[in-house]
């Protein structure tokens, strides 16, 4: 064989791998994708560069030359990378996180509606780690499975066909801090299996201000599915402190983190294409491109909406003052779970604009979570805390148990907190502190008892001997 059959041969196996390889190619010089910008011209160092900035780049040697060499962030560009084998130069130009896959026939298995479990099913599965809440479980697993054949008939329908559209049904989740939203639907997306994104409705702004533009919560997406564009077009993005983003009342000056930012957000809730970076959520000159239709993703926006309580109060109260609804008055004033009646008008007035709202038809409440919740809480879930301790211990060959008692005292002791289920592990962690530096000390130690007055400090935990 002479050196040019062999260069042949080192070429065509070049080209059947990068046919296999999963990943997208990208321009070195525009950073779109192959399957933005076609075919890719190969160069030394795995750069790559599309016909368009080949193209630009001859013109401008026709047009008296281009010096490659002071372009900023092309630091191979005039090196022969082959000169330089011993050294270790990194042979991938695109970081490991920015690399987009390639979309191929098969990697588009046809969506499946009997792949998503029916709404029972998905709320039996959330019973077994979120307590309570039943109609907000109930709600969603409603809301999701609708959501997921919306998906299934958007996949399957024919062009021109005029059947029926069913319409994007998002959902808006009121509920007080610790209550279980991000909960709920972290727990959601692992039964569906499908990638979630959970972003700051605080961190949010404007394009062009400081801070995350909207585009950000849909990069998040994509990491999660792997930079995988149609794994990611069928994820959820949960929104949270969403009330945070309320139209400021009474100001002059810019809103560009309130009504501005709901404002943008519009289009990513009601489907449009979108660019984002891959791999960052800044935009920039080096990071690649993709583009994702977010028609088909579900957003969940959360919120604690302090203050609501109030409002829809003085709208009820205000409708029950006219005639013979009076004695309904005082029923509203004690009523504990008065978000259960909250309406559109009720979240206007909050500071949520229409516009926004007609976007996000499903509107579920959490209830505050009461002692006996918060105790169930402690115990019950499959990745309970307690169980997580128990487990913990056990691997020191030690029994702990907890006393019905003293998980009530826990229980009490996070009400007065105010920061529901959250200041339980907070509270576990203190009590459990001294036991886990002690217990590993004494090998004869074989159980351990936390009674309500050790977290009393009236007294110690039972220790039992072993044998
Ligand atoms: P938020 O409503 O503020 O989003 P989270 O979902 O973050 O609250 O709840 C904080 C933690 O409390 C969760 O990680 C979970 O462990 C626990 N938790 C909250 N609510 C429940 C619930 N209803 N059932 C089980 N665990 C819960």
């Amino acid at each position: 064989m002479d050196e040019k059959d062999i260069n042949n041969t080192e070429i065509e196996k070049k080209d059947t791998e990068s046919k296999n390889d999963p990943y997208e190619k990208i321009c070195y010089v525009c950073r779109r994708t192959e399957s933005k910008a076609g075919p890719m011209i190969d160069m030394p160092g795995n750069m790559c560069l599309c016909h368009d900035c080949m193209q630009k780049a001859f013109d401008m040697v026709i047009k008296g030359g281009i010096d490659f060499s002071k372009i900023q962030n092309m630091p191979y560009m005039n090196l022969n990378l082959n000169d330089f084998k011993d050294l270790n130069i990194p042979q991938t130009p695109i970081p490991e996180k920015q690399r987009i896959r390639k979309k191929t026939a098969e990697s588009r298995p046809s969506f499946d509606i009997r792949d998503v479990p029916p709404p029972h099913k998905i709320k039996a599965s959330l019973d077994q780690y979120v307590i309570g809440q039943e109609q907000a479980k109930k709600v969603v697993s409603v809301a999701v499975y609708n959501h997921y054949k919306r998906v299934f008939d958007q996949e399957n329908r024919k062009d021109g066909s005029d059947d029926v559209v069913i319409e994007k049904s998002n959902i808006l989740m009121i509920g007080p801090t610790g209550s279980g939203k991000t909960y709920l639907v972290k727990t959601l997306a692992r039964i569906l299996d499908v990638p979630l994104a959970i972003a700051d409705a605080t961190s949010l702004t404007e394009a062009g201000y400081i801070g995350d533009d909207i585009e950000s919560v849909i990069s998040k997406l994509l990491a999660a599915a792997g930079n995988d564009v149609e794994k990611a077009e069928h994820g959820i993005v949960f929104i949270d402190e969403i009330d945070k983003i309320a139209k400021k009342k009474d100001t002059n000056t810019r809103d560009v983190s309130g009504e501005s930012v709901q404002q943008e957000l519009l289009k990513l809730l009601e489907g449009s294409l979108v660019e984002v970076p891959v791999g960052t959520n800044q935009k920039n000159a080096l990071s690649p491109m993709a583009t994702v239709n977010t028609d088909q993703i579900l957003f969940i926006c959360g919120g604690a909406f302090p203050d609501l309580e109030r409002i829809i109060r003085e709208r009820l109260n205000k409708s029950a003052s006219i005639g013979y609804r009076a004695e309904l008055r005082d029923r509203y004033d004690e009523d504990a779970d008065i978000l259960q009646h909250v309406s559109n008008s009720d979240l206007r007035t909050f500071g949520m604009i229409p516009e926004f709202l007609g976007r996000l038809p499903i509107v579920v409440t959490l209830k505050k979570l009461t002692e006996p919740m918060l105790v169930k809480i402690l115990k019950e879930p499959k990745n309970a805390i307690v169980k997580q301790y128990v487990k913990l211990l056990a691997l020191d060959e030690v029994k702990l148990v907890f006393e019905d008692d003293a998980l009530e005292w826990i229980a009490a002791e996070a009400l007065k907190r105010e920061t529901g289920a959250r200041a339980l592990r907070a509270i576990l962690e203190e009590i459990m502190l001294d036991i886990m530096y002690e217990v590993p000390k004494d090998p004869g130690i074989g159980t351990v008892v936390i009674t309500r007055s050790y977290l009393e400090k009236s007294g110690g935990p039972r220790i039992e001997m072993r044998g």
